[in-house]
């Protein structure tokens, strides 16, 4: 482990929302604030062991707003005493849907999370939607949620999943949408997988459509580059690998860490422990256990067979599929739950891998483009 640790926590299983493509099983459970202080000293503890600083703590749900500002507030309030009686530092980002805010929730942002919420919307938006309404009535009320949030001083990140309509409109037509139209500065493009219980949107979400989605990311990359990267415009994963190839500090995606095992867990309000949000909620078979049913986190993880395959993965690939890779030392493999939701197993290279090598080797000649401009450029350099 290193000496930060994050964790995705679940703080309840319902939804307001009922998207087409939803990989989560979702219930009725919610934490209470007990078993929070339960969970989270156990947390704790396994830091002390592990000797690690920090942790961030990514509240989701369901949907976390389901669970109303003033528990947030005494969330805050025990893990701040609890982490400081350990002398560990925690932050907190919040993820939401934005369907539920309201102006009483700008303290707590505020106050916990930064004044910044990370929310999805996709673009053309087919498959998020409320339970009996067309997405429409999604976009409508997710726009009027987030300029009042926005307009209180929130910052919003929004992450998006290209469907086939988005390939058919072009990265050109994508961009202007949240850039332009809806003011967004801070985005991710993140791939699509067909995670959970099968339905007909997951059999029609684009992930075999490798070389369109190929087309679509470098063109989008191209939009950023000329119209976004010197405005501030943060379009991820493209701006964090053209700081790699940049050779900048870099926070990349998860997808593309040497273990994602070695560095990230998920717990749900139920108690359950797994690799993140997706394996948490919707396969059973791969919890590594449950928090209240244990000791300890730290014999938990170290005991559980489910956790070993996830760190025996990198080596494998490295030794079957991937060691004459150029691009080995970033990607690893690619991630897991992708592989596992195309592949039905752990131990195959991401199902993105040839995307994956076009936007390296894209964003690598575009981080040289630019060293090289910078060099016969000297205010650049200098
Ligand atoms: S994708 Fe998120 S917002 Fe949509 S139904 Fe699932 S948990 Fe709710
Ligand atoms: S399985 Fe994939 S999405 Fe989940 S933590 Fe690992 S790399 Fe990230
Ligand atoms: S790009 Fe493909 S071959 Fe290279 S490390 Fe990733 S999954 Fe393996």
């Amino acid at each position: 482990m290193k000496s930060h640790i994050s964790l995705i926590l679940l703080s309840t299983l319902q939804c307001n929302a009922d998207c087409e493509y939803c990989f989560e099983d979702k219930t009725s459970d919610r934490l209470t604030l007990d078993r929070l202080g339960e969970m989270i000293r156990k947390v704790l503890d396994y830091m002390v062991e592990k000797s690690l600083g920090s942790l961030e703590i990514y509240w989701q749900g369901g949907e976390a707003m389901l669970l109303p500002p003033s528990w947030y507030e005494q969330a805050n309030d025990l893990i701040r005493r609890e982490a400081e009686a350990r002398g560990k530092t925690v932050v907190h980002s919040l993820q939401s849907n934005m369907l539920a805010y309201s102006s009483r929730w700008n303290k707590v942002i505020a106050d916990m999370f930064g004044n910044s919420v990370g929310t999805s919307l996709d673009y053309p938006n087919l498959h998020r939607k409320l339970l009996g309404h067309e997405p429409d009535t999604y976009n409508q009320i997710w726009a009027r949620r987030v300029s009042e949030a926005r307009a209180a001083g929130i910052e919003i990140q929004v992450i998006a999943v290209p469907n086939r309509a988005t390939l058919e409109l072009g990265a050109e037509r994508f961009y202007s949408h949240f850039v332009d139209e809806l003011g967004i500065t801070d985005f991710q493009v993140n791939t699509p997988f067909p995670g959970g219980t099968g339905s007909t949107a997951k059999k029609a979400l684009p992930v075999d459509e490798v070389a369109a989605l190929g087309r679509f990311y470098t063109e989008l990359a191209d939009v950023w580059l000329a119209r976004g990267r010197d405005c501030g415009v943060r379009v991820g994963p493209l701006d964090a690998l053209l700081q790699h190839f940049g050779h900048q500090p870099a926070t990349l995606p998860c997808i593309w860490s040497d273990n994602c095992a070695n560095s990230l867990i998920s717990i749900d309000a139920r108690g359950y422990v797994a690799q993140c949000d997706c394996w948490v909620t919707s396969y059973p078979d791969y919890h590594y256990g449950n928090i209240f049913e244990c000791d300890s986190l730290a014999k938990l993880l170290q005991t559980s067979p489910v956790r070993k395959q996830f760190n025996e993965r990198p080596i494998q690939l490295i030794q079957r599929e991937c060691l004459s890779c150029d691009y080995l030392s970033l990607c690893h493999g690619g991630c897991p739950v992708r592989t596992y939701t195309v592949h039905g197993s752990l131990f195959e290279k991401d199902p993105y891998c040839a995307l994956y090598q076009q936007m390296f080797g894209h964003m690598e000649q575009a981080a040289r483009k630019l060293a090289r401009q910078a060099s016969a450029t000297p205010s650049l350099a200098a």
